[in-house]
């Protein structure tokens, strides 16, 4: 009588390792999946240079506009100088002339004014676009230096995972060599029928698979270990600890 309990408990206690072996792996794999997926470049880095890259060449762009402007005004400025020397150069003496050369100062005048405004928005732009590409280094370099942090602690956990996961599949080799085959068919039925999770731990009278609290005389069926007992609610095999 007394090796058919312990028998019995055995039964339900390897099943119970099985079980927890299973879903330690099966969260393992799955927080391998997750530490794949996020080893390598992120959506978020990738954005941050798009952004700084996106910000300089709006600033190259302003850049090349002041640039020109500059050029078209110092070419201007020469045109004025050329344009005043003959009309105050004593040279041209005709009015008509005259007053044509001076129509035209006026004009190249209005036409640099024009210009030295374009000038100062574009001057005004660059400090701007400066600004902006100062702010988006500074925030590529901030993620930058989370995403090393992140891809070494993912590499580290990798390696952890990969290790644990070879240390239970050994383990679990070891307790499914303890199981009876009838009782491992069991399991696996239950398994695939009950999402992964054939064992459940009866503890203080409650299920801890579905919550349900159990009859009292369930909860000492199991505890005796007379035979496999499952819970009625959600068909498990219990496991009522010592
Ligand atoms: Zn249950």
């Amino acid at each position: 009588m007394f090796q058919m309990e312990v028998t019995a408990m055995n039964r339900s206690h390897l099943l119970y390792r099985l079980q927890t072996i299973d879903l330690e792996i099966s969260n393992g794999k799955r927080r391998q999946e997750e530490v794949e997926a996020g080893l390598g470049e992120s959506e978020e880095l990738r954005q941050a240079r798009r952004a700084l890259q996106k910000a300089a060449d709006e600033l190259n762009r302003w850049r090349t506009t002041l640039r020109d402007l500059e050029l078209e005004a110092k070419s201007l400025t020469a045109k004025i100088t050329s344009v005043e020397e003959r009309l105050y150069g004593g040279r041209v003496t005709n009015p008509k002339e005259l007053a044509n050369l001076q129509n035209e100062v006026s004009y190249l005048k209005r036409r640099r004014n024009e210009l030295e405004d374009r000038q100062l928005e574009a001057m005004v732009k660059v400090e701007e676009h400066e600004a902006e590409v100062d702010s988006k280094k500074a925030s590529l370099a901030q993620i930058e230096a989370e995403w090393t942090q992140t891809q070494k602690r993912l590499a580290e956990e990798r390696s952890e995972l990969e290790e644990r996961l070879a240390h239970l599949k050994k383990e679990r080799v070891e307790v499914e060599g303890m199981i009876g085959a009838e009782d491992l068919a069991l399991y696996r039925e239950l398994c695939s029928r009950k999402g992964g999770q054939a064992v459940a731990l009866l503890k203080g009278g409650v299920c801890q698979a579905c919550r349900v609290t159990l009859p009292t005389s369930q909860v000492q069926q199991a505890r005796s270990g007379n035979s496999l007992s499952f819970c009625s609610s959600c068909q498990r095999i219990l496991y009522a600890e010592r």
